[in-house]
């Protein structure tokens, strides 16, 4: 099939979190699988910087209508694998910039024109193709106008360029809401103004038009699509996610084993596997000497890499200080976010220099060796549409702690409720949820049997993409 995604992120390239990690590995495997795929992606300052893509060769001229003016601009295209293109929607006011979203304290004022120009850009570069596209397969909100603007680019020009779009929601929580004035620049009709179009408690919300106007929707976990069904997960889009019940269908994202993998991971100090746990040992003593805390192989290391934000669960974590103040374990921290959490998590580790660390950096490096030198990985999140850290620690024989939600509860199956098929502890996503589970996990520590038998497990469990890969394309068969 001839399939284009279009997304705001795309691992190895550019990334904040999992929706480059999944869409890098999306594109990757269908393109092994024979499927023609190309990946459209905004020209940032970053990407462009990279060697891959320094050479991109220039693809075509942009003249983009922007309600009455025409941004300007260009498309770059390299091919960093066969049957795989990335084209790259390039103007240097919209994406020279050091940040992707916004400058860390707040978000860019001209986000909407910035992705309305991204999108518009990637149907131009559609062209680009060598025919039809049997799918466009949009990515959250960056990407979400996709669907519509394409009909309407589709019935303006009389030529079809996708057969079927697809949308797929990484994070609800995102929509891109802005304010009304921006629909200007969609130069679509004014009927899509109204309630029954973009319009969403006065704003113009591009999640509702992805979910409105995709033929179909898709979120990372099959937890999480029934979850952002109701009121405390849909984010206020439970009422128009109703309308769609039939076309929406949950698949779990895979993780890329050719970057997570301890048996070849080179940002590793030594490698490991579920037959010889000699290596994990010796990430374990690098973790200890990168962080200067000092742990003997019975006091528990727990290790957390993620975005400092309420999702998180960070409020349950720094709840929870008692337990890592009091009893003879470590935690280890990486991770940076909203200012609030950044400040109290650096506060609460600087309390106990020996037992615990933080560090407050994106390290990708760092992120490896704590999957793999730490006992324990915890994520308390609020909600979470898929995660991958989860099933990274699994595969790392580092048993997740992780609370039951989306797919966090489809990829992690408790201990105590399974002993014999359990490969972490799962708990209810509240302040003693988390406390509770940390007790549990001292005594699972405390029996090396249990616990190897639990990492065991994790480390031989398939979360590879070819699952993925397969409901995804069984997917763009049954639509097409
Ligand atoms: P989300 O997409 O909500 O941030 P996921 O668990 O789906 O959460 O994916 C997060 C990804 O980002 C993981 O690969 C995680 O290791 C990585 N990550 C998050 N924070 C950091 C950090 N400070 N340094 C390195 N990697 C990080």
């Amino acid at each position: 099939m001839k399939i284009v995604h279009v997304a705001s992120e795309l691992y190895p390239y550019v990334k904040t979190g999992g929706l480059a990690d999944a869409v890098g590995a999306l594109v990757t495997t269908l393109a092994e699988r024979g499927h023609e795929v190309a990946a459209i992606v905004p020209g940032y300052r970053a990407l462009l910087d990279r060697p891959e893509a320094a050479g991109a060769a220039r693809a075509l001229r942009l003249h983009i209508p922007m309600g009455d003016v025409t941004y300007v601009g260009e498309v770059r295209a390299f091919s960093p694998r066969p049957r795989l293109t990335v084209y790259l929607i390039c103007r240097d006011e919209c994406f020279d910039r050091r940040g992707l979203y916004g400058n860390g304290e707040r978000d860019y004022e001209d986000n909407a024109h910035r992705f309305l120009f991204f999108q518009k850009g990637a149907i131009e570069a559609m062209s680009l193709l060598d025919g039809t596209a049997d799918i466009v397969h949009c990515h959250d909100w960056q990407a979400a106008l996709l669907p519509l603007l394409l009909r309407e680019a589709e019935r303006r020009t009389r030529t079809v360029l996708a057969a079927k779009t697809v949308f797929t929601i990484h994070n609800i929580l995102f929509q891109g809401l802005f304010p009304m004035r921006h629909f200007d620049a969609t130069n679509l009709p004014p009927e899509y103004r109204g309630i029954d179009g973009l319009e969403f408690y006065g704003q113009m919300n591009w999640l509702k038009g992805g979910l409105l106007y995709a033929d179909k929707i898709t979120t990372v976990s099959p937890r999480y699509a029934e979850e952002i069904q109701t009121p405390a997960f849909g984010c206020g889009l439970e009422g128009v996610i109703a309308t769609r019940r039939g076309d929406l269908h949950g698949l779990i994202n895979g993780i890329d084993p050719t970057v997570w993998n301890p048996a070849i991971d080179p940002l590793l100090p030594a490698r490991y596997n579920s037959e010889d746990l000699a290596g994990k040992a010796a990430c374990r003593q690098a973790l200890l000497k990168l962080t200067g805390l000092e742990a003997t192989a019975k006091t528990p290391i727990y290790g957390m890499v993620c975005r400092l934000t309420e999702q998180k669960g960070i409020n349950l974590l720094l709840a929870n200080k008692d337990f890592f103040l009091k009893e003879k374990v470590r935690l280890v921290v990486l991770g940076s976010g909203e200012k609030r959490y950044e400040e109290a998590v650096k506060a609460l580790c600087e309390s106990a220099p020996g037992k615990m660390a933080f560090a407050h950096r994106l390290d990708e490096g760092m992120s490896h060796l704590i999957e793999a030198g730490s006992d324990f990985f915890l994520m308390p999140s609020l909600f979470e549409p898929c995660g991958l850290n989860q099933m990274y620690s699994q595969v790392y024989g580092t048993l997740p702690l992780a609370s039951d939600v989306g797919g966090l509860s489809d990829t992690v199956i408790d201990l105590d409720r399974e002993p014999r098929a359990g490969t972490g502890l799962t708990f209810a996503a509240t302040i003693e949820g988390l406390r509770h589970a940390l007790k549990r996990s001292l005594r699972l520590f405390a029996d090396p049997a249990r616990y190897s038998a639990a990492q065991r497990r994790g480390m031989t469990k398939d979360f590879g993409w070819a699952t993925a890969a397969t409901a995804y394309e069984k997917l763009y068969q049954d639509v097409g």
